[in-house]
């Protein structure tokens, strides 16, 4: 009588934004970068031995976490990657989030830390940003079992000051605070230097923004060696063998070129500006985006109506339809062409 039933692990799964088939979309749905990967990437693909196939990839993913360090000054130690940040905050989940106090994280955020912490059974409080869509730092004072928040924020784009995030840390120096740093480099400063100073402190980037590197699935966390540690030890537990060859032999080359990282991540600020004064003069408001993704919502036309009119017109952006945020779009930054044909659509569309 379908008992089984009974013990499934049932779980509210996340959505990932939707991956068109069709090429001629524009896509500003996923927050992917618009530009390829560092040409190295190319030179190492061309390249790769596919006899190295038949081996299983070494399980320490040491080419790729030597890389990483050297490119952030850090010992390999302090190093763990993962397939996508995705996968390296699950580990996270998994390894320090373990106190029968909840966790903390902000209303407005990541989709993601509210689904891996009902699956992992994790109790958790959801502290609201305030009017603005601000992270209020005197909410995480209170006793808890470990604190999570992307800065920028996700999917407002806000980014947070270095102190406000220090005294976060600061005030939860019993429990593992992780800064989701996926869109740090999109004009923002990195907390990685405070782990230097608090053993408790794991700061969390991924490859598949700035990096270009979403299909490649690559995701990093950095902290103590004591903490890396643990979340190896989780690893081990769990998947042995997470990076494939051709993930570590590319990651490689796309952290090395530090020249081309530098260009497109600026062409993306510099189109985020732009787009930013074209939405505000077509009577769209949205928080001071330091992220290659705009929050946006217009004074009179719901989000929802605008969403559907750029979609018939195959411009995918992203609608949450949470209370809160029903009506704002979330328009990632694609190329300069691209954004410019999107200005163009909303002109029209609005002017009807
Ligand atoms: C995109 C994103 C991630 C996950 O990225 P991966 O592709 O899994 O590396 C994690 N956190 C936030 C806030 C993101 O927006």
């Amino acid at each position: 009588m379908d008992n089984w039933e009974n013990y499934v692990r049932k779980v509210v799964p996340y959505v990932p934004g939707e991956q068109p088939g069709q090429a001629s979309v524009i896509k500003l749905n996923t927050n992917e970068n618009p530009y390829p990967p560092a040409p190295g990437v190319l030179r190492a693909l061309k390249a790769f031995d596919v006899d190295k196939l038949r081996l299983y990839p070494e399980p320490d993913c040491k080419v790729l976490v030597e890389a990483i360090a050297e490119y952030y000054g850090l010992n390999a130690s302090q190093v763990f990657v993962g397939v996508g940040s995705d996968d390296v905050l699950a580990m996270i989940f998994m390894t320090f989030f373990n106190s029968p106090k909840p966790i903390f994280f902000p209303d407005i955020t990541y989709s993601f830390y509210d689904v891996w912490a009902d699956m992992l059974k994790i109790a958790y409080e959801q502290k609201p940003l305030d009017e603005a869509f601000l992270i209020r730092k005197e909410d995480y004072y209170g006793e808890n079992g470990g604190v999570i928040f992307p800065n920028p924020n996700a999917p407002t784009g806000v980014l947070m000051e270095l102190s406000e995030i220090e005294d976060i840390v600061a005030h939860n120096r019993d429990v593992v605070v992780v800064v989701d740093e996926a869109y740090i480099d999109f004009g923002g400063v990195s907390a990685l230097p405070l782990i230097e100073k608090y053993d408790n402190l794991l700061i969390v980037q991924t490859f598949s923004k700035s990096r270009s590197m979403a299909g490649m699935r690559i995701g990093f966390a950095m902290g103590n060696e004591k903490l890396i540690g643990y979340i190896n030890d989780v690893k081990y537990s769990f998947n042995s063998y997470t990076l494939n060859q051709t993930s570590l032999a590319l990651g490689v080359e796309a952290i090395r070129d530090m020249a081309y990282f530098e260009s497109t991540t600026r062409r993306i600020i510099d189109t985020r500006e732009w787009t930013k004064r074209e939405l505000q003069a077509l009577g769209f408001f949205f928080c001071d985006s330091k992220s290659n993704f705009i929050f946006a919502a217009h004074r009179a036309v719901p989000a929802k109506q605008i969403f559907e009119a750029l979609r018939k017109e195959n411009i995918y952006v992203r609608y949450f339809s949470k209370e809160r945020i029903k009506n704002y779009l979330r328009i990632s930054i694609g190329t300069q062409a691209e954004m410019e044909k999107l200005i163009d659509f909303l002109k029209r569309y609005l002017a009807d």
